[in-house]
């Protein structure tokens, strides 16, 4: 079996690139998953999510246990062959979720306890049962399981929160054992203060990963709070290893995240904004629903390679938009996740070329320019 690793390629002030290698293909670095939640990234064919550059996913491993359950699609071959993705596939560990979704959780040393969201049926999720969850699904990218509290907290909260999550890295790391060919992530809590940042770090390398995460930020605290935190927090993790940023972000603090050392992403807000007709492009931030549109014969974008841009017009996806055609959905999620693909692309170029800089400050500008003028 391909074994895992990490291969930086090219580094250009902290930013870097390079590619993360495991049995079911490479992922190219600054890389982002889009989000598939359910078995399905919301509104697109897996075929069309790898023709944007997509080379990974992220699934939900609190979802899928709760519903069709691991069990299931274990039986069923795996989540690669039940949602048709051959790719790589990194699943989260339940933790997050469990927190925002489920009702009535009850956190003790052991695991969370909680109540289904949609059925209020009870369940538990622990280390040893998270690694289990993802191993049934067939994961390629294990995520530890780990808490965290939302921002604002108090030190002792975040502090309380962080060691346990320490702990159940440790439980994690025995629990996953030896699976050539695939990959475990630890996740660094700690919030938004250094000295907790630095033990979580600590305790981690101590434990030893494959790749490592930093976790309990995009919860809150805004983009400012965040990159002075990643100013600190990245660099604490092995240099050799991906570093993964979870949950980020918008197009301009995925850039910002890879200006300060990360690696890899995932954000489902691609897909949810082209559901609710919020469109990104170079230009920054268009809402299809306004009736600038109406009459609009031009593309979202004429740079855009996805099948919105090429084959549609303004004018139309408008229409449908308005109309709530199904097709819609497909065709602005489809652009919104070709616009964030061609954004790593983009960066992946610059990094390895040398010319980051330059490239952050062209993004820039394109997206304080505006969108086009109406007619
Ligand atoms: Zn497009």
């Amino acid at each position: 079996m391909t074994s895992t690793g990490f291969t930086k390629h090219a580094q250009d002030g902290m930013a870097r690139s390079g590619v993360i290698t495991t049995p079911r293909g490479e992922i190219r670095t600054p890389a982002f998953m889009p989000v598939g939640t359910a078995a399905t990234v919301k509104a697109m064919m897996p075929e069309s999510v790898a023709s944007t550059g997509a080379d990974i996913l992220l699934g939900n491993t609190y979802h899928l246990m709760l519903r069709p359950t691991a069990e299931r699609v274990a039986k069923l071959g795996g989540l690669h062959k039940f949602m048709n993705w051959d790719k790589p596939i990194l699943t989260d560990s339940g933790g997050f979720q469990v927190m925002s979704l489920a009702g009535l959780r009850k956190l003790t040393e052991r695991g969370v306890t909680f109540k289904s969201h949609i059925d209020g049926s009870k369940h538990e999720i622990t280390p040893e049962r998270s690694m289990e969850i993802q191993e049934l699904l067939g994961s390629d990218i294990v995520m530890c399981f780990d808490e965290c509290p939302a921002l604002p907290a108090d030190r002792a909260r975040i502090a309380e929160s962080m060691r346990l999550s320490m702990r159940w890295a440790k439980r994690s790391r025995e629990a996953f054992g030896d699976r050539p060919g695939h990959m475990l992530f630890g996740i660094q809590q700690g919030g938004l203060e250094q000295d907790f940042r630095q033990e979580s770090a600590e305790a981690l390398r101590e434990i030893g990963f494959d790749g490592y995460a930093v976790g309990g930020l995009a919860v809150g605290e805004g983009q400012e709070a965040m990159f002075s935190t990643l100013d600190f927090a990245t660099d604490m993790l092995p240099e050799d290893k991906p570093r993964y940023l979870m949950g980020v972000g918008k197009p301009d603090d995925i850039v910002g995240a890879v200006a300060r050392g990360i690696d890899v992403m995932d954000c489902v807000l691609p897909s949810r904004s082209g559901r609710t007709g919020q469109v990104f492009t170079r230009m920054g931030v268009l809402n299809i629903k306004n009736a600038r549109h109406m009459d609009d014969p031009r593309p979202l974008d004429e740079n855009c390679s996805c099948p919105a841009c090429q084959n549609y017009s303004r004018a139309y996806l408008h229409h449908v938009f308005r109309s709530q055609e199904i097709i819609s959905s497909m065709l602005l999620t489809w652009h919104n996740l070709q616009y964030y693909q061609d954004i790593m692309a983009g960066m992946r170029e610059a990094i390895a070329a040398g010319r980051f800089t330059q490239w952050q400050a062209d993004f820039h500008a394109g997206r304080a320019q505006g969108d086009i003028d109406p007619l």
